[in-house]
């Protein structure tokens, strides 16, 4: 007999594996069904760590939900063994007159409140002496902010939700989905469950899943390589360097590097925010430097702006961001079956609020509404229809 549950989660990464927690901690009856067993190194969460900043350069709206996500962070910190977070302030520095990100981030700073410092290209250096940049060159930075143990987080979740009573369905992928009036059924690998609610979080697998519930979403995944580099560990160090990103002008083949210090002597990781090479995610290439731009690109910004934290490759790994067509988040419930949530298209920054989104996506399960504010994640959004990037 097919089992039924209160809700399903299709796709139990970073978001559905908070949302199942926070369904099973209320005695919601949960089943979280996943195609691998996760945290996993095919997830967008893989390569252990993620920036969490408050000040945002997306946007001033997502300051409160990073808020409030450090603020669940800090409480899943206290509830398990795993680190979980490592407080060591985050700056963001590009050309004055000619970085928008960095402004906005700034100006959300200002308008929130938040505790931010700013410095001169000049001051900066003097604070960092492992840093090369511009005079011309302003920055901000943010003592509260720091990384989240990506990998841990997700395992954290999972074993407070199973201890709540969860369900897992694992290594076991989605095949299809049959959306009725109250309810829904989901044909997996190994069988079929049925359930009054479903959530659907499936990374970069989404635009695939949602398609088996009549939409049809503009979210591309892309390819993604992030790689780790020998440093002077006495510049580098976590103690004595933070989380960066660093926006690279106009007229200078405009991207944001971001990175974090070395901890535990893993060296200083670096990643180049964009969003190139969609890709299938059943069939990308994961091999690190199958494309001479993985480390290159990565390189030149370290030769130029940290070159003592330009030694030799440590590690590199591909990694899967899902775009939307604005960069911004699709958080809603599907337009014709309100009892189906969707959460989709982080567009390379949505980790830092899996936690909040994970809150959000059970109170849309349980009641239909949410307290937070998502109404920019709105699926019918005029800006998600405005793509530019062609879709694979
Ligand atoms: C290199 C890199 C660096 C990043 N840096 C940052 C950062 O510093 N700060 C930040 O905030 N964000 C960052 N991000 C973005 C962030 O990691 C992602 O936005 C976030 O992990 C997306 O979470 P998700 O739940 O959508 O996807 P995932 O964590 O990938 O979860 C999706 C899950 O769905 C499952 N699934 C897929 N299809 C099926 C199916 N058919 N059946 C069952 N299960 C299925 C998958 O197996 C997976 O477990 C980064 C991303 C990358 C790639």
């Amino acid at each position: 007999m097919t089992k039924h549950y209160d809700v399903i989660v299709v796709g139990a990464g970073s978001m559905g594996m908070a949302a199942g927690y926070y369904l099973a901690k209320q005695g919601v009856k949960v089943l979280l069904v996943d195609s691998f067993d996760p945290p996993h190194d095919k997830g967008s969460h893989y390569g252990d760590t993620r920036i969490i900043r408050h000040a945002y350069g997306e946007g001033r709206e997502y300051v409160p939900l990073a808020l409030r996500s450090q603020v669940l962070w800090d409480e899943l910190e206290k509830k398990t063994h795993h680190k979980i977070f490592m407080q060591t302030g985050a700056m963001g520095f590009g050309k004055k007159g000619d970085a928008p990100f960095i402004d906005e981030g700034i100006a959300s700073g200002k308008e929130y409140n938040l505790e931010v410092e700013h410095y001169t290209g000049a001051e900066l250096k003097e604070h960092y002496p492992g840093l090369q940049i511009p005079d011309d060159y302003d920055s901000f930075y943010e003592p509260k902010s720091g990384f989240l143990f990506s990998e841990n987080c997700i395992q954290a979740y999972r074993d407070l939700a199973e201890h709540h009573g969860a369900e897992f369905s694992i290594n076991d992928p989605v095949r299809d989905i049959e959306a009725y009036d109250d309810s829904v059924k989901v044909i997996t690998e190994k069988g079929a469950f049925t359930a009054d609610k479903l959530v659907i979080s499936a990374g970069s697998w989404s635009g695939k899943i949602t398609s088996k519930v009549g939409l049809d979403l503009p979210l591309i995944p892309t390819r993604q390589p992030v790689a780790w580099f020998e440093a002077d560990e006495s510049l580098f160090n976590a103690n004595a360097f933070p989380t960066f990103m660093v926006e690279i002008p106009n007229g200078e083949n405009r991207a944001i590097y971001y990175g974090f210090p070395s901890f535990g002597g893993c060296g200083v990781k670096v990643g180049r925010h964009e969003y190139v090479d969609a890709i299938n995610p059943d069939t990308m290439n994961r091999e690190f430097g199958s494309n001479a731009n993985d480390e290159g690109h990565i390189r030149e910004f370290l030769d130029k702006f940290m070159p003592k934290a330009s030694g030799a490759l440590k590690n590199g790994v591909i990694c899967m961001y899902t775009r939307t067509p604005d960069g911004h988040f699709i958080i809603d419930k599907h337009p014709e079956h309100s009892h189906i949530s969707i959460a989709a298209g982080f567009s390379g920054h949505g980790f830092k609020f899996a936690s909040v989104v994970g809150e959000i996506l059970s109170q849309l399960a349980v009641s239909g509404e949410t307290d937070h504010d998502i109404s920019i994640f709105r699926i019918n959004r005029p800006s998600l229809q405005e793509s530019s990037v062609t879709k694979n």
